[in-house]
């Protein structure tokens, strides 16, 4: 076996024997001793922590500790066997063995006492909220901004409307299943190296329905559920973001015998903005300006959601300044408001300068007391600066 576990007594290193107060005791000082705060770089403390508190879990526990002390690990362990049954292995299947059941009736007064498993699986006969359903929806960056109303086609089971779900003929019902009397599970004995053990399954005959359909509907085949094609009116909040999810209740998958019908779930995604990044509820907007407008101060019309808006730039405004433009940002989702746009100062430098605007330049370059070169050959410009400097 592959399983190489170590004894639950030897992990807190106590006897067979030892009292409940000892396995505290020996718990304690073990955890102390490998808990991860303490060793932060070793992996194997990590381990020893864990098979220390999986030891002290089931010894602490007067039920589960009976059952190690008579079954071992599979007495407690619902992964035990895992890796006994697979192919030409001993011959025995465990895959779908509840040992919970296993040892609800070897504790619980075995056969006739009901289920054993103690409520913790749903009746499978019982109601059953349909499948949830997701569908995908991709909007523009602007839809996203104002919010909008979209329509999204999707397949879907619904309840067969001609049967009522039920999957009997009109004028028929379906009759209880006389293997499982409706229960939709069935006990079944195995012979295991444990010995006889019972174990509980999905009814063969209903698959788990507790019902059988004598005349099926033509409609759905007895299935009780047909496949549909919807339109779904969807409303999008204002500030969605890319990836979120809209829930909407009740328009997934039908439910079964008589449960609700699941959810669908909206996955949003929102295309790009050739102008606006957004990072949490804030707006990012680079504004291209000119070397005279950030020199002198301008009257900028700066890009928002809402359409431009006046911004005075203050002379001297330098490269990659940045400027907050308070509640113009993206509208947040849950209706908390607005966040802020940041636009950042991207300096543009003039290309392609005519004669005249090269001739005002230099003058202002002989102003400020800088050379300027003659052309716009920045070699030249380099060797010609290293010369003179000689
Ligand atoms: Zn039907
Ligand atoms: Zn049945």
């Amino acid at each position: 076996m592959a399983d190489q576990k170590r004894d639950y007594y030897e992990v807190l290193g106590l006897s067979k024997s030892a009292s409940d107060e000892e396995i505290k005791k020996a718990y304690r000082k073990l955890a102390k001793k490998y808990h991860p705060d303490m060793n932060p770089d070793d992996k194997t403390a990590e381990a020893k922590f864990k098979e220390v508190n999986e030891a002290y879990e089931i010894l602490s526990d007067r039920d589960k500790r009976a059952r190690y002390d008579q079954f071992g690990f599979a007495g407690v362990d619902p992964s035990f066997g895992a890796g006994a049954g697979g192919p030409g292995g001993f011959g025995f299947d465990m895959g779908d063995l509840d040992l919970g059941d296993i040892f609800g009736s070897f504790f619980g007064g075995g056969f006739g006492g009901g289920f054993g498993g103690g409520g913790r699986r749903a009746n499978p006969s019982g109601p059953q909220k349909g499948a949830s359903l997701r569908a995908g929806l991709t909007i523009d960056f602007m839809e996203a901004m104002a919010g909008c109303d979209k329509e999204i086609g999707l397949n879907r089971a619904e309840n067969c409307p001609d049967c009522g779900g039920s999957g009997a003929a009109p004028g028929t019902s379906p009759e209880i299943c006389p293997d499982c009397r409706g229960a939709g599970q069935v006990r079944m004995q195995r012979q295991t190296i444990m010995g006889s053990v019972t174990t509980v399954g999905e009814c063969p005959r209903c698959h788990g329905r507790g019902k059988i359909v004598k005349n099926p509907c033509k409609s759905c085949g007895g299935n009780g559920q047909v496949t549909r094609h919807r339109k779904i009116k969807i409303h999008i909040p204002a500030g969605i973001d890319n990836g979120q999810t809209i829930p909407i209740r009740g328009e997934g998958s039908g439910g079964v015998n008589g449960g609700p019908a699941g959810d669908l779930l909206v996955v949003v995604s929102v295309r790009p903005d050739a102008r606006f990044r957004r990072e949490g509820d804030d707006l990012y907007l680079e504004q291209p300006v000119s070397f005279t407008q950030a020199a002198l101060g301008a009257e900028l019309q700066i890009d928002t959601i809402d359409g431009k808006v006046k911004y005075n730039l203050p002379a001297g405004t330098q490269p990659g300044a940045v400027f907050r433009l308070r509640g113009k940002g993206a509208p947040n989702v849950n209706g908390y408001g607005r966040g802020d746009q940041y636009v950042t100062v991207r300096l543009e430098v003039p290309r392609n300068l005519n004669a005249q605007q090269r001739e005002a330049l230099r003058a202002f370059a002989e102003a400020m007391g800088e050379e300027a070169g003659e052309d716009s050959n920045p070699m030249r410009d380099f060797f010609g600066k290293k010369k003179r400097k000689k």
